[in-house]
């Protein structure tokens, strides 16, 4: 499984203890606080050690991830906690996302949570939604989860592969 944005690692705790021993998980962030506050819980969780932390932009996952994935989250936008000024962008999150569906194993799933209650939050999810609306049916599956009376609260994408032909 792949955590394309670590932040303080609760999704990477998560996927973590979901794979167990014999799974394993990347994580990426441009933060290093990010990593160390990850590391910290993971410790704290007494989560397996399956973890690869990786100081990097998610949008250079194919030098790192060799083989397809299960199993990815986006949880965009800037660190809880952090540096508002530090979030995710346009220009390495669409590359991000192409990447990860490139890697996306058959009857996988990329999960995608959306912040446009700020301006690049809403640019992105914009970016996103119109990347994916492209994609062909045959390819991937793509699903919105959006509250539609309050627009500026989080939204949710799904993208699911197709299993293995019989
Ligand atoms: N999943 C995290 C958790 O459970 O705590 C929360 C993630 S937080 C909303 C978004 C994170 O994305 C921030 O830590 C930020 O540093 C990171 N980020 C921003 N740009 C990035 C990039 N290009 N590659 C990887 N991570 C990035």
């Amino acid at each position: 499984m792949v955590d394309f944005t670590m932040g303080n690692g609760h999704d990477t705790a998560f996927l973590s203890k979901t794979v167990g021993v014999s799974g394993r998980v990347y994580a990426f962030d441009i933060q290093q606080q990010a990593l160390d506050s990850t590391a910290q819980l993971l410790k704290d969780e007494g989560c397996p050690d399956n973890v690869t932390l990786i100081h990097a932009s998610h949008h250079l996952v194919k030098d790192y991830v060799k083989e397809p994935f299960r199993a990815g989250m986006f949880n965009l936008g800037y660190l809880p906690g952090g540096d508002k000024r530090i979030t995710t962008m346009r220009e390495t999150t669409m590359p991000a996302i192409k990447a990860a569906i490139d890697l996306l194993a058959p009857d996988g799933i990329l999960n995608i949570a959306v912040y446009p209650g700020h301006a690049e939050g809403e640019a992105e999810g914009k970016m996103i939604c119109e990347y994916l609306e492209g994609l062909s049916r045959h390819k991937v599956c793509a699903t919105l989860v959006k509250i539609l009376n309050s627009p500026t609260s989080p939204f949710f994408i799904m993208v699911e592969t197709k299993p293995p032909k019989a």
